[in-house]
């Protein structure tokens, strides 16, 4: 079997798959891997290894800009009045995202390698922007050349006329540069150099066609846009057309080729020599000289784009010294500008400048005397001390660099890779083995927020600025001005390990604390650790029969359930915790948390698929029911997507959707909202504890609360052929529209017991027996509601009676109702059932209904039927699931 193939089949038995380092690692439902599985396994772990590393590198910044499109539409609207105007008016989309991980700081001041803030908070800068502030922040020797500039009066632009400044900085760039080199074209930033290097080389070969490389950056205006190989850029921009064509980073044979099928079409190949937003990737060595050789073979121009690498950010001043390739044409900016002022240029030899191109090229204010001077101080200091700067960044960068390998090697699961040289490094995380963890960590990882929130982390509890690169996954890009030193590195490095550390731990609270405007959790919770959502690490058995898959949906019951699912948010107080919630759910969606195999006495495999609301039953029905309606549906397609059988409506994604009536039906699997089996189960539950207490149905008075609602109604009918007496009760009884449903249940009622409707709760302190079976998101039951010695069987969700009730009276029988009790299972998912043996019965009639064929399909309805009641408790004797009487 190819590996590709090996494994689809794998993912379609619902094992997972992924690297930590160079090892494979997988994580199986019980009973998933069978042993002739397990040694094609193992006898093809390298091809699995290899074809998950390509689907790896396939995820590119499309998914990343498509992720992000969608967390800013699901985003509510924003309140723009009190927002920073740059928020407001000039990054509206950007400043969101910044806002989301807490990276929406205002610096005030700035000096040298350093930040401040409003509060003076100091951060120490290793962006350096990208390699535009050579020397960090406010310069002393450029602000000199600016202040030079203004006491002389020079002019600034003047058309037509002899620019000194720009002469002189001309003169001083060919100075620093080999002999080849001729001719400087000034520009503003790095993507009019790019600009104006196609223009330059395709009027000097007079052809149309550019190639550069795939994931190369050389700007993000039309032309420069055509020329980055990242089509996630260039989607909807109309760019590229068929004269340019990318070829992957490193491989001269691929640029020879492409170069060979278009005979006399190529003008010119762009590339970096470290390619910066790509994620600081390094090429393999000799490639330089390669692409040098090929170009000349082929009469093609070779385009060095060094307006990341350029003035001394790898430590050299050119990045192609390092192989002392020289290329035909040379495109800077960035740096040139010494931090101050906008400046960029294109240098050549006088073999690429030509005349058409001297008459037709002009930019307003390229080679302004500003600009000019401040790139004059630019190289001088660079050059000043027998260029001590340079030699520092080479030795400071080596130390750096040795550090950086001393955390992979240190955190070898999490640390994937570092690379670069001189100031131009990169850390590149390995999240694909936090999949394999419990709790928020890997869904964080999923929906790539969790490398952001490393970054905020740093800038926030370790005052450390560090920043993504733009095409590259999980990469922090490390480029701090050329004067950082060795203390400062040393503050980096403490800060990376101190997240990966955090990482390592699975310490979420560290990294989202920020997001509450807390500098970090009041208390370390790790301790307590451990977290219900599953899950099975290895095949335990291969006796697996048949799998049917099938969806259930639920929702937050409470706060604590975001505990329970992330044990570290324990650290946070509940008003913290709410707030948190608040910002986690803000911009997500619907996703698979957790997965659980349940087995029927006889072998069969039902794989339940668990898809979280993140809202509480408070929330969903405090909300406007449209948008709780999208929710709801949102999650059925996130669990449509797991391939399943059918999906099962939990709680209040049953209740707010009429029993998924109000889903989109015709296009997802059959729906069940469980309630049919919760309500057998419900009776099973009333019947053995009678039989318990000794007590006879046909002598008691019943009691149902919330006999309106789905479950109550049919729970109603059941109980009004074994009871005495039946009071129906809606939760407030007074309310007409209660009573008139109540009526209407009465109405129906093929009834053995005399029936009463109750005009209020306070009804129910005559009942022996009380079932409760309502919606409400509160617990309304007070303790003078319940008879002495009463038996209570609370089947809601949540539930209707609180602890302080129960402990308040110790007379009464309080039992947990709706709980079923599977064969084999003994782990369940955290949100399968209260307890970790025990399952909601709504799980188990999913779970049933995925089993059992012969059942045939539920459909979602508003009102159950008694046969239906009764085929699903048959099949639940079948598979062996007991009903569970949980006292509690
Ligand atoms: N070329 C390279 C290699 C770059 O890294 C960049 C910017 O990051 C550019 C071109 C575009 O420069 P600018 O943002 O000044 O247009």
């Amino acid at each position: 079997m190819k590996p590709a193939a090996l494994l689809a089949e794998l993912r379609s038995r619902g094992i997972k798959l992924s690297l930590s380092g160079e090892d494979l690692v997988y994580r199986a439902p019980k009973g998933s891997i069978t042993s002739e599985l397990l040694s094609t396994l193992k006898s093809q772990k390298t091809s699995i290894i290899d074809e998950l590393k390509v689907e790896h590198s396939l995820r590119d910044t499309n998914n990343e800009f498509e992720n992000l499109t969608r967390i800013l539409e699901l985003e509510d609207s924003v309140d723009q009045t009190d927002r920073h105007p740059y928020a407001r008016y000039v990054e509206p989309v950007k400043a969101r995202l910044l806002n989301r991980v807490g990276l929406d700081i205002n610096y005030e001041r700035a000096e040298g390698c350093f930040l401040f803030d409003e509060q003076g908070k100091q951060y120490l800068d290793c962006i350096a922007q990208y390699g535009g502030l050579p020397f960090g922040y406010n310069p002393p020797e450029i602000w000199s050349a600016i202040n030079h500039t203004r006491d002389q009066n020079l002019p600034n632009v003047a058309t037509q006329s002899m620019l000194d400044s720009a002469g002189q900085l001309a003169n001083q760039l060919l100075n620093i540069l080999p002999h080849d080199f001729e001719q400087v074209i000034f520009t503003n930033s790095g993507a009019e150099s790019t600009e104006v290097a196609i223009k330059l080389c395709r009027a000097s070969k007079n052809r149309p066609g550019i190639i550069s490389t795939r994931n190369g950056f050389h700007g993000l205006t039309t032309g420069s846009l055509s020329v980055t190989g990242g089509e996630a850029f260039q989607n909807g921009f109309f760019v590229r057309g068929n004269d340019f064509h990318h070829v992957p980073y490193g491989d001269a044979d691929a640029l020879e080729e492409v170069i060979k099928k278009h005979p006399d079409h190529f003008a010119a190949f762009v590339v970096e020599p470290i390619q910066g937003e790509a994620g600081i990737v390094c090429p393999p060595q000799g490639y330089l000289q390669r692409v040098r050789e090929v170009c000349d073979r082929h009469n093609v121009l070779l385009v060095f784009d060094e307006v990341q690498t350029g003035l001394g950010r790898t430590g050299d001043l050119f990045a192609f010294e390092f192989e002392e390739v020289i290329p035909d044409v040379l495109t800077i900016a960035k740096a040139l500008g010494g931090g101050l002022m906008p400046c960029g240029a294109v240098i050549c030899g006088a073999h690429v400048y030509s005349t058409h191109f001297g008459l037709r090229h002009s930019s307003t204010f390229a080679g302004n005397a500003l600009a000019s001077q401040c790139g004059i101080a630019t190289i001088e200091t660079l050059l000043a001390d027998s260029r001590k700067i340079l030699n520092d960044v080479k030795e400071t960068g080596t130390y750096l660099k040795n550090q950086l390998v001393r955390l992979k090697q240190e955190f070898p699961n999490l640390v994937s890779d570092v690379r670069g040289r001189g100031f131009m490094q990169a850390i590149e995380f390995d999240f694909e083995s936090l999949q394999l963890r419990e709790g928020l960590m890997p869904i964080l990882a999923d929906e790539g927020i969790l490398l952001h929130l490393v970054i905020s982390y740093m800038l926030h509890q370790h005052g450390i600025r560090v920043a993504p690169t733009f095409m590259g996954r999980n990469i922090i890009r490390l480029e701090p001005p050329l004067i950082f030193k060795t203390q400062h590195c040393e503050q980096l490095v403490a800060a990376l390990r101190s997240a990966l550390t955090k990482l390592d731990q699975g310490n979420v609270a560290a990294f989202v604390c920020h997001m509450i405007q807390l500098p970090e959790p009041r208390r370390n919770s790790i301790a307590s650790r451990s977290c219900r959502n599953v899950v099975i690490r290895e095949a335990t058995n291969d006796t697996a029969k048949h799998v049917n898959e099938f969806g259930f949906l639920v929702h937050l019951r409470d706060l604590d359930d975001l505990v329970d699912f992330e044990p570290t948010l324990d650290a946070f107080t509940s008003d913290e915790l709410s707030d948190l919630k608040h910002q986690l759910t803000r911009s997500s969606e619907p996703t698979v948390i957790g997965t659980t195999d349940i087995m029927s006495t006889d072998g069969r495999i039902a794989r339940g698929h668990f898809v979280l609301v993140p809202y509480t039953p408070d929330e969903l029905v405090g909300m406007p029911v449209e948008r709780a309606i999208e929710q709801i549906n949102k999650a059925a397609f996130a669990a449509a997507q797991e391939n399943v059988r059918l999906i099962g409506l939990g709680g209040f994604t049953s209740i707010l959707t009429l029993g998924g009536v109000a889903l989109d039906c015709d296009q997802l699997p059959p729906l069940t909202s469980g309630n049919s089996l919760t309500a057998a189960a419900t009776i099973d539950a009333v019947e053995m504890v009678c039989k318990q207490r000794g007590l006879k149905l046909e002598d008691c008075e019943v009691a149902v609360v919330g006999a309106a609602g789905q479950i109550g109604r049919v729970v109603s009918s059941l109980l009004a052929d074994l009871a005495r007496e039946l009071v129906l009760v809606g939760r407030d009884g007074s309310d007409q529209r209660t009573r008139q449903k109540l009526s209407e249940v009465a109405d129906q009622l093929n009834a053995r017991a005399s029936i009463v409707i109750a005009e209020d709760i306070n009804r129910i302190s005559s009942s022996d027996i009380v079932v409760l079976a309502s919606s409400a998101t509160e617990p309304f039951i007070s303790s003078q509601h319940i008879k002495p010695d009463a038996i209570v069987i609370d089947a809601s969700r949540p539930p209707n009676v609180s602890e302080n009730v129960i402990v308040a009276r110790p007379d009464v029988t309080w039992i947990e109702g709706g709980l079923i009790q599977f064969p084999h299972n003994s782990e369940l998912d955290l949100f399968a059932g209260p307890h970790q043996e025990t399952a909601y019965a709504c799980v188990a009639e999913t779970a049933l209904w995925a089993l059992s064929p012969e059942l045939g399909e539920p459909s979602a309805k508003r009102i159950l039927n008694v046969e239906t009641v009764h085929k699903l408790r048959m099949a639940a004797r079948k598979a062996g699931f007991t009903v569970a009487v949980q006292p509690r």
